[in-house]
């Protein structure tokens, strides 16, 4: 039983915006649980606050606490169940419990729910014929109309009232009012799979689908709850297994939420869904409007449906009895908040399902580097599915040496393999995806010639490029000018790299002037609908050729593709991020996924500069195991997530003077504690310019920590939190915290 319990005071006053920990007297320990409401002493005040944690250690001084004083009330109502997550969040992601309950509780944003409306008879036939009489001589005919028709039938609908007998709601209102007749107003909820239609559902599972059913399903019936990792290959029937236990959960009286990155959010995947548990199931997305969303969540809090599909912010979806949460696509970066709190979907699932007692399961056929470490750890139960289900084999994958290319004369961004074999495929009326893994907006250097990579001398990471003309590491803020030759054989090729889909399109369309070409990025997808349209016309065979980002890795299922070229793997590896051959791994092995999921067999050309890099290679023979090896061996030598945890504290302010004065406050306050207070090692870097040291005249600063613990960066984020709001140069920076961060 746990000993004391962390409390977010229920005041909206920033200067108690922290939790505090209080003693749980004896009588009360088999009562307190996380979400309640309790009494405690407050100064001379007695007040009332929320349970956020509960532990078995004082992390304060022990002989200070005072002792809570009683329960509110004995019932964890839903809310409070958020409230406490929410404080959960503050004190893991740092910002301030307001922006922390905006992130889980979104009913402030709400909109009015659809009404519908019935007019009725309120008097005695009777008397209403003598009414209608008296509407006769008066010549009320709008009045008389309605009038006479609710003599014929007893109820009409509101609309068809209003349209077919032209009688105005100013009308049937003062009807209402006079007792003539009666409104019925009934609230409907809007539901966004309404027009779907069930075509019902019969699959039996497989030995290894039922081995990771069963596995997460004994442990449940044993009140045994965990977090598993369910490790299969695209097309392994991993959404099967999701939905066997979802199905098994909603027998047992308890919900599920189901995450799903946004991109993969597509027609079809709901509508699998919605074979299997039909009305009990609904969605969100960033296309509904904010009374949508407002609409869904009352679903779920009404016990309207027992399946909330979504992104990342699904996670707070309010049911009663939540059992379950499962994560798709585990590694997927959308799933890290890029607004404050910065909290990461995983933990904070975790977290949730901890505070009620559920379980959390995380799917992908590439599992993060921190989830399958951590199940290598057994923090997390592995479970995997091997097999394809419709034993389709993987494409053939090769990898092209644009080296090679370069010194044999084609400087076409279309290896002579690629461009022969795009050919092929137009010729036998098959479909080819051509994928560029661009992101961020800086650019590492390299060379054409060789392919040696400008890095950091100290954190093994890709240099940036930036406008200045110098490159620059966004980990430490080393700097250095963009050499004139490359520094490992001295060719003039050295630059950053620049093509995008635009250029590659105009390449394309001028190489192969026949072809039918689509082409998807941040440009051709602005409109709510244009990345469903690209991807069913493409998904209809309407285009021979398709051109895009990551975006093009995800979703639709296209039977006809049979080639996927890959322009230059390298992009992703040199972001100037620790993770970017995690990403790279990823992105080709999702990429490779995409050929040959009809009947035809499939093959992929990843042209790259490196060809002998893990990354590449691994992806190249599908061998993630091999991959992780090698990319955990790199992570502990230089200490990097998930074998440590970094945290980044970000000064950002118009004054650069502020920026720098505030920084260099927080670094010496995080550094004195640091001596002090935690056992281990923990390193400080900075402060020093963020990558984008300018943006908007916003300044930005940034100080780099790294410790073995989470818990401990945790503390110094609580410290140096404290000090900043006691600085005086807070009112004019902005300071953010943001604990291992997936965009370096
Ligand atoms: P994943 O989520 O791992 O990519 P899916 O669950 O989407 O895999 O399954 C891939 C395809 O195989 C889907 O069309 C699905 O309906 C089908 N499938 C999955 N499990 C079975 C099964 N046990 N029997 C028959 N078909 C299955
Ligand atoms: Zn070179
Ligand atoms: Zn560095």
């Amino acid at each position: 039983m746990a000993e004391y319990a962390k409390v977010i005071v229920d005041i909206s006053q920033e200067k108690l915006d922290k939790t505090f920990e209080y003693r749980i007297p004896p009588y009360l320990t088999q009562r307190i649980t996380v979400g309640m409401q309790v009494y405690i002493p407050f100064g001379s005040r007695r007040i009332t606050g929320y349970v956020v944690e509960l532990s078995d250690e004082a992390e304060y001084d022990e002989d200070k606490l005072k002792n809570i004083a009683g329960i509110v009330t004995d019932s964890v109502p839903i809310e409070s169940h958020l409230i406490a997550l929410a404080g959960w969040m503050r004190e893991h992601y740092g910002g301030t419990m307001n922006q922390a309950l905006k992130m889980v509780l979104p009913i402030k944003e709400k909109k009015k729910a659809v009404e519908h409306k019935r007019v009725r008879l309120a008097l005695h036939p009777v008397e209403a014929k003598n009414q209608l009489g008296a509407y006769e001589r008066r010549h009320s005919t709008a009045r008389a109309r309605l009038l006479r028709a609710l003599l014929e039938e007893e109820e009409l609908d509101w609309d068809l009232v209003t349209h077919k007998l032209g009688v105005s709601g100013s009308v049937i209102r003062a009807m209402e009012e006079s007792g003539v007749v009666k409104v019925i107003r009934e609230t409907q909820y809007r539901n966004p799979v309404s027009h779907l239609t069930s075509r019902g559902y019969g699959l039996t599972l497989n030995d290894e689908q039922q081995e990771a059913v069963d596995a997460v399903w004994s442990d449940y019936e044993k009140g045994i709850r965990s977090t598993y990792l369910i490790k299969g290959v695209t097309g392994s029937g991993k959404t099967e297994v999701y939905m066997e236990l979802i199905a098994k959960m909603q027998k047992a009286g308890r919900q599920a939420i189901v995450l799903i990155p946004e991109i993969a959010l597509t027609y079809q995947t709901v509508l699998r869904f919605y074979n299997r548990f039909g009305d009990r199931v609904s969605i969100l997305n960033s296309r509904m409007s904010p009374g949508e969303r407002y609409d869904q969540f009352l679903r779920a809090k009404n016990g309207e449906i027992d399946v909330m599909i979504g992104p990342r912010s699904a996670l707070f979806t309010p049911f009663a009895n939540l059992g379950l949460i499962i994560i798709d696509e585990e590694h997927e970066t959308s799933y890290k908040s890029e607004t404050v709190p910065r909290y990461h979907a995983r933990e904070t699932a975790i977290a949730r399902a901890a505070m009620l007692d559920a379980s959390v399961v995380l799917g992908s056929a590439t599992p993060s580097v921190d989830s399958y470490y951590r199940a290598k750890r057994g923090e997390y139960r592995l479970l995997t599915l091997t097999k394809r289900v419709k034993e389709r084999p993987l494409p053939a994958c090769g990898v092209v040496d644009l080296r090679q290319e370069l010194r044999e004369g084609n400087r076409s961004i279309l290896s002579r393999r690629l461009d022969g074999l795009m050919e092929q495929r137009l010729r036998a009326g098959e479909q080819t995806m051509l994928f560029i893994n661009r992101r961020g907006v800086a650019g590492f250097v390299s060379c054409r010639a060789c392919g040696h990579v400008i890095k950091c001398p100290h954190c093994d990471v890709s240099l940036s490029q930036h406008a200045n003309g110098r490159m620059v590491c966004h980990y430490c803020g080393y700097t250095e000018p963009v050499p004139v030759q490359c520094p490992a054989c001295g060719s003039k090729y050295i630059s950053g790299f620049k093509a995008g889909t635009e250029k590659i399109e105009m390449v394309v369309r001028k190489r192969f002037p026949e072809a039918r070409v689509l082409r998807m990025d941040m440009d051709t997808t602005r409109g709510k609908e244009d990345y469903e349209q690209i991807l069913s016309a493409f998904a209809n065979h309407e285009a021979d050729i398709l051109i895009g980002t990551q975006m093009i890795v995800k979703g639709h299922d296209f039977p006809d593709v049979t080639l996927v070229g890959v322009l230059a793997a390298d992009l992703s590896l040199h972001v100037g991020d620790y993770r970017a051959a995690e990403r790279t791994f990823q992105l080709l092995t999702q990429a490779a996924g995409r050929a040959g999921r009809g009947n035809k067999p499939g093959e992929v050309v990843i042209q790259t500069y490196d060809p002998e890099h893990y990354s590449i290679e691994t992806a190249k023979a599908q061998d993630y195991d091999a991959f992780y090896e090698q990319e955990i061996a790199y992570r502990k030598i230089m200490l990097y997530p998930p074998v440590w945890n970094m945290l980044v504290i970000l000064c950002a302010s118009k004054s650069e003077e502020a920026a720098d004065a505030m920084a260099a406050e927080l670094a010496a306050a995080a550094d004195a504690y640091t001596g002090k207070n935690t056992k281990e090692k923990v390193y400080l870097v900075g402060p020093v310019d963020a990558a984008i040291a300018k943006v908007n005249d916003i300044y930005k600063k940034i100080i780099y920590l790294k410790a073995e613990n989470y818990d401990t960066l945790v503390k110094i984020k609580n410290r140096t939190e404290v000090y900043a709001r006691e600085s005086r140069y807070y009112k004019n920076v902005t300071v953010m915290f943001d604990f291992n961060p997936v965009n370096g």
